[in-house]
């Protein structure tokens, strides 16, 4: 089995993962086809769609998941 032949240090681990424009920083978003909104791909959106179908019940449960989000 290959093994790495030092430790990478803290800094130069970092130097790696911010080489390419900060992209951790920024989260992948697609465009939710309800409202329009940019949400997290795979993830229900805060209108309460996803794939296409009301899978929640909007408002109560959006202010649930604007509350879990705070938390
Ligand atoms: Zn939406």
């Amino acid at each position: 089995m290959a093994v790495p032949k030092k430790k990478v240090s803290r800094s130069r681990r970092n130097m790696r993962r911010f080489a390419s424009g900060n992209r951790l920083d920024v989260p992948t978003t697609v465009t939710c086809p309800s409202c329009h909104e940019p949400k997290r791909p795979h993830c229900v959106c805060a209108c309460g769609f996803y794939n296409n179908k009301q899978v929640l019940n909007t408002r109560k449960v959006a202010r649930q998941v604007k509350q879990a989000e705070t938390n």
